[in-house]
């Protein structure tokens, strides 16, 4: 028997239950209900990226599915973890962990492979190109390293292997705030690297002391970058609690929730005034789905809650803060939570004003709830034009401005 997906939807965009419980048995049922059918965004059938939560690509992602692959428990996860713990950007660790493997296609490793008709270096021609002499030894290196006044004494006498790993786990800072001796040497790995292929592809030779100011300042930069983000991470104790919204505005808050050990997940919000009082709420329970998709489902459901309630200044606040960067960024990113991040930035676009804030768990105690809610309903949404009564004392701390003390 044929039958496309679309036969198995119903004209109100939702998955025809009873038809597909004639065809598939009730577990199925159940997992494809939790699949989320598009609103508005038709997108075009394409492929992405399993190996991470938000469909997108990343280098630690890729690194976690070969793991998983791999065969040789021998070259388990311990032998490159380190890497993943390195300062510096994705595509420098991606460069250790291929150095790591002899997989860099120096003329030494290309003359091995037979790739190449020689070894030798082609920007001294001295000698072979190996990993070593093109990133220390070849005097063109050389001069880039002598210009960094704290090199560690034994820089030029250790084995490959005991060079790249000694100095990228050298964090010494030297007494400079936004220095650290690994940042500085992966900078100027990553630097000679590219500099050895602009001679070669570019046939442009990029002298020594210019290349050494480009490693410093990507090192600088990235310091800069992993202090600001360390900063914005660090937990000290602080206060959490849940502002009503000013007038005109009306406040959504969602959840996902998940219930362990089943792997269901649930998502649920309201929808409160400025004085705090109670204007919708809804509870969903999705089915077998990660707790990412049951931030961005509730979230969807709200916005649309909304969008029907006439609302037209809203703020969407939410606790997942994955959720709320690819909802400022308007990054759809791929696969299923792209289906709901669309239909999101469309029915953000419907009110006149609506802005999207994060908040801490302790801040959105009332849509957890509403979430939490969810596991105990029938597969899909149920609405609360008033407040189920258990959440009476969770609205009416909301609305005292309780502090909760996030630590
Ligand atoms: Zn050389």
């Amino acid at each position: 028997m044929d039958i496309l997906v679309s036969h198995a939807i119903t004209s109100a965009g939702e998955w025809n239950e009873v038809l597909l419980g004639h065809l598939l048995p009730r577990n199925v049922v159940e997992q494809i209900l939790a699949i989320p059918i598009p609103m508005f965004a038709q997108q075009p059938d394409r492929a992405y990226w399993s190996g991470s939560q938000d469909g997108l690509f990343s280098v630690k992602s890729a690194f976690s599915l070969l793991q998983k692959q791999h065969v040789n428990p021998t070259q388990q996860e311990g032998h490159w973890k380190w890497i993943w713990k390195l300062q510096c950007l994705e595509k420098i660790k991606l460069f250790v962990w291929l150095l790591q493997r002899n997989r860099v296609l120096t003329n030494s490793v290309r003359f091995e492979r037979h790739f190449a008709t020689t070894p030798v270096c082609p920007r001294c021609e001295q000698e072979a190109e190996t990993p070593l002499h093109l990133l220390r030894d070849c005097f063109h290196s050389r001069l880039i390293w002598e210009s960094s006044t704290i090199l560690p004494n034994t820089f030029f006498n250790l084995s490959f292997e005991e060079w790249l790993r000694r100095n990228v786990q050298d964090t010494s800072s030297n007494g400079a705030l936004l220095h650290n001796w690994s940042t500085f040497f992966l900078s100027t790995i990553w630097v000679i690297w590219k500099g050895r292929n602009t001679f070669i592809f570019d046939n442009r030779t990029i002298p020594p002391h210019v290349l050494y100011h480009q490693a410093s300042s990507l090192a600088a930069d990235t310091r800069l970058a992993l202090s600001t983000s360390v900063m914005a991470h660090t937990r000290s104790p602080r206060w959490v609690r849940w502002f009503p919204p000013n007038f005109p505005f009306l406040k959504l808050n969602t959840d996902g929730a998940m219930n362990h050990p089943s792997g269901s997940a649930s998502a649920g919000g309201l929808i409160r005034d400025h004085g705090g009082r109670w204007r919708h709420g809804f509870a969903t329970n999705i089915g077998q789905q990660s707790s990412y998709m049951a931030e961005l489902w509730g979230c969807r459901t709200g916005l649309q809650l909304a969008s029907e309630l006439g609302i037209t200044h809203l703020i969407l606040e939410m606790d997942s803060l994955l959720a709320v960067q690819m909802i400022q960024a308007r990054k759809a990113g791929e696969g299923l939570p792209s289906v709901l991040l669309l239909d999101i930035f469309h029915l953000i676009d419907s009110f006149t004003v609506c802005t999207i804030q994060h908040t801490l768990r302790e801040g959105n105690s009332a849509a957890d709830f509403m979430a939490s809610l969810g596991h105990n309903l029938t597969q899909g949404t149920t609405f609360f034009p008033n407040p189920p009564d258990s959440i009476g004392s969770i609205l009416h701390r909301d609305n005292m401005g309780t502090l909760f003390l996030r630590t």
